[in-house]
């Protein structure tokens, strides 16, 4: 029986572990992955937003957060997966038939990306459809790509490789882009990109890695194909909250709905990150969730009201 078991160990996660240790709460946190940090290990661009820290990627990220975490007692288990949950009785059955207990349980699963569904997509991943244009820029050089998507990270991929690539197309479904302002106004001035607005992509097509996509422009017109070497995919994300969605309330894309103590509508079952935060999704109020859930577990439980380090 653990005070807390943390499922996750993104910034949401590893921020809540350290608090929950700091608080004197025992400790568990699960990770499916091989390794902890999340998102971070998809960040190739520096992380200017994270006070105090003015990291060069993800991974330089991580480590500081790895080094924070070293002289905590918590438990820490990777590569760990949850075969059930009941989240009324805090139990959870890992696919090793492993049985965990519970006082409280947080969830920190974060969010994964968007996928197409369509033809090509998983057959030429690293074959021409790319994890990252930041990541990914360099051997992109000299090459015509198409980007499908019309946020952000669609906008601000496709105006970073346009300074090494000829062309660069990007088909998003909506009339007009949803990037902010500041990378519309670039994309118009651009030369070297082209938006296809209410358009889809409808295949990724090829021999042995991507030579063209198919687009559709409009319902009831003929699709055409536009030669592209490489294809990068930000239509969004999708919260990881399959696991729980039949025991809780969650909006209707899946995030979980939680309190002003990030606790769900479960008592002692806390949400936290991403998963949790359709509206603002970032490092800071990832790592400030994990404090909030950790202060209002170990209030509730009266633990060691005294921390390990002399504050209360
Ligand atoms: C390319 C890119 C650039 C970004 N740039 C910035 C930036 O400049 N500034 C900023 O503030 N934010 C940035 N972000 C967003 C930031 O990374 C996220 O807001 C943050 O990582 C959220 O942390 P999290 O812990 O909630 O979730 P995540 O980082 O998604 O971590 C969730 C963890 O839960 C694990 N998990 C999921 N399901 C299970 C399960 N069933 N069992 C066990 N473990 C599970 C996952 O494997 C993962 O390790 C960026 C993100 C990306 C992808």
């Amino acid at each position: 029986m653990h005070d807390v078991i943390i499922i996750g160990a993104g910034p949401a996660g590893l921020s809540a572990a350290r608090w929950c240790d700091e608080l004197g709460l025992d400790t568990l946190l699960l990770e499916q992955a091989e390794q902890v940090g999340g998102q971070l290990h998809k960040i190739y661009n520096p992380i200017p937003n994270y006070l105090g820290l003015d990291a060069e990627n993800g991974q330089q990220l991580l480590d500081r957060f790895n080094d924070s975490v070293q002289a905590s007692e918590f438990d820490q288990w990777t590569g760990v997966s949850i075969e059930s949950i009941d989240l009324r009785a805090k139990k959870i059955l890992l696919h090793s038939g492993e049985q965990l207990q519970s006082i409280a349980i947080i969830i920190a699963t974060g969010v994964r990306r968007r996928e197409l569904g369509i033809e090509g997509e998983k057959e030429f991943a690293g074959k021409g459809v790319i994890e990252s244009g930041a990541r990914d820029k360099a051997d992109l050089s000299g090459q015509d790509v198409c980007v499908i998507g019309g946020g952000d990270a669609a906008a601000e991929n496709a105006l970073s490789l346009a300074e090494v690539c000829p062309t660069v197309t990007i088909v998003h479904r909506g009339r007009k882009l949803r990037a902010r302002r500041e990378f519309t106004e670039q994309l118009t001035t651009n030369h070297c990109i082209t938006v296809f607005p209410e358009s889809v992509v409808t295949r990724i097509l090829g021999s042995d890695r991507v030579e063209a996509v198919e687009i559709l422009r409009k319902e009831g017109l003929k699709p055409f194909q536009l030669a592209v070497r490489s294809v990068l995919i930000r239509i969004g994300v999708e919260p990881n909250s399959d696991l729980f969605r039949e025991q809780l309330t969650a909006d209707e894309k899946g995030y979980i709905s939680i309190s002003a103590e990030q606790e769900t509508s479960v008592p002692f079952v806390f949400a936290i990150g991403d998963v949790s935060n359709p509206t603002a999704p970032t490092i800071s109020s990832a790592v400030g969730a994990g404090a909030t859930a950790a202060k209002v577990i170990a209030s509730r439980l009266n633990a060691r009201t005294v921390s390990k380090y002399g504050r209360s």
